[in-house]
């Protein structure tokens, strides 16, 4: 499918001048611990963005939501701890807003210096701003002069502060996203060759439809984790007990049927880590061949997949990984991911254009203790990445397009 190719403003470009007070949508759904930020990344990808402004001696007003409070203020979803993070990282003052909209608001941005930063509270303790709601949006746009969307991870939904908000104000996109754009866009639109998607991860529901898209793009077409059994017993192998979606049976031998048509070379686990109960302590076994016996669960690919796969891949000029291999949270069961992350990563220092997508990836390589530096990309956007690979029109692009 040819995507329509959206002309869209650059932050850069639109002429931000001293004082302006400048709106930004940030992705600052971070994860919390006992009323504590405990994985800064989300904010410090946007320092680019902020820093910017910070030089063009804007007011900043950062606009975001935190987890799924369903229009309810509730106390555990406040942004008020990511305040102290924002000031360190950004080092000027940021003040903090209790509510994202009204007149409290707007004397903070009155009264705060040129170059300051005031965070807002949670947007979806408005229900508004799910429901794309426009007065909302114009009370969001009320005494700025500029909206900049730097939310990569919002931008798949069609929410006040992702759409209807570029209604109000000129409208542009930061540093962040032009990045996200410009790496998702490179492995869509013509990547070297050859390119090799590696998808993993529990759910072949969940990635049906990116499947679908890379198989008319991709030469070679990898997949591990528990969706890899599916397609296993949609090619009548035994796969004991592992999670497998009975279901989509069919949708896999679909999936398996069109790589054949597209020649695309399509790679299944020749052999998996089994155990008997999924816990860390269970003896584990690797099978001999890709079936797994009756009572045994399939947790992560097999030593001869490691291999394969990772030879493969070594072969790639360009790749897209989405989902780990196996129970990666679970040491001895990570193994298979963490040795292909190291495949890619090496493929990357040989020259190939590396994309990595999703939460659980990017949690994986972490957990493998692999720098994301060690990739071209790592998107902060799971779910928008898959959308935009899908070949879906993501609402708060649309709305940024000129
Ligand atoms: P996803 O969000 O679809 O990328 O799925 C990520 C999850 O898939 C992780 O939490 C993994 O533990 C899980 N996963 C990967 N392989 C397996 C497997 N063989 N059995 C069960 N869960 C798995």
């Amino acid at each position: 499918m040819n995507r329509p190719v959206l002309k869209i403003k650059r932050v850069q470009d639109v002429g931000i001048k001293s004082g302006s007070v400048v709106l930004v949508r940030v992705d600052y759904n971070v994860p919390m611990k006992d009323g504590k930020v405990k994985d800064d990344t989300r904010v410090r990808e946007t320092e680019k963005t902020i820093k910017y402004l910070i030089t063009r001696d804007a007011k900043i007003v950062l606009i975001a939501h935190l987890g799924r409070p369903k229009g309810k203020i509730e106390s555990k979803y406040s942004l008020k701890p990511v305040v102290e993070v924002v000031e360190s990282i950004m080092g000027t003052k940021v003040h903090f807003a209790q509510d994202c909209i009204g007149e409290k608001r707007a004397e903070i941005i009155n009264n705060m210096k040129n170059g300051e930063i005031v965070l807002c509270e949670n947007l979806r303790f408005h229900e508004e701003e799910e429901k794309n709601d426009e007065s909302f949006a114009r009370e969001l746009a009320k005494g700025c002069d500029y909206f900049v969307q730097d939310a990569f991870g919002a931008i798949h939904r069609a929410h006040a502060s992702t759409s209807a908000i570029t209604k109000y104000l000129p409208s542009s996109a930061g540093f962040l996203l032009q990045k996200e754009l410009e790496y998702l866009e490179k492995i869509m639109s013509n990547p070297p060759r050859p390119f090799i998607a590696v998808i993993g991860g529990a759910k072949v529901s969940d990635k049906i439809d990116v499947l679908y898209s890379l198989i008319d793009r991709v030469d070679v077409l990898i997949i591990g984790g528990a969706m890899a059994y599916t397609f296993l017993k949609a090619q009548d192998v035994n796969i004991g007990k592992s999670l497998v979606e009975d279901d989509k049976i069919e949708e896999a031998k679909k999936i398996i049927l069109k790589a054949f048509k597209n020649n695309v070379e399509l790679l299944l686990p020749s052999d998996h880590l089994i155990v008997k109960e999924i816990d860390s302590s269970a003896k584990t076994e690797n099978t001999q061949s890709m079936a797994i016996p009756d009572d045994w669960i399939g947790v992560d690919i097999g030593e001869r997949s490691i291999a394969i796969f990772s030879e493969k891949i070594m072969t790639a000029k360009t790749i897209f990984w989405n989902g780990p291999m196996g129970i990666f949270e679970t040491p001895p069961f990570a193994r298979g991911t963490f040795e292909v992350a190291k495949a890619i990563a090496k493929t990357t220092k040989n020259g190939a254009l590396s994309v990595l997508g999703g939460g659980d990836t990017l949690n994986a390589i972490k957990a493998g203790g692999i720098s994301k530096e060690e990739f071209s990309h790592c998107s902060t956007g799971g779910g928008a990445s898959l959308e935009f690979i899908e070949g879906k029109i993501l609402p708060g692009l649309s709305a940024l397009s000129e």
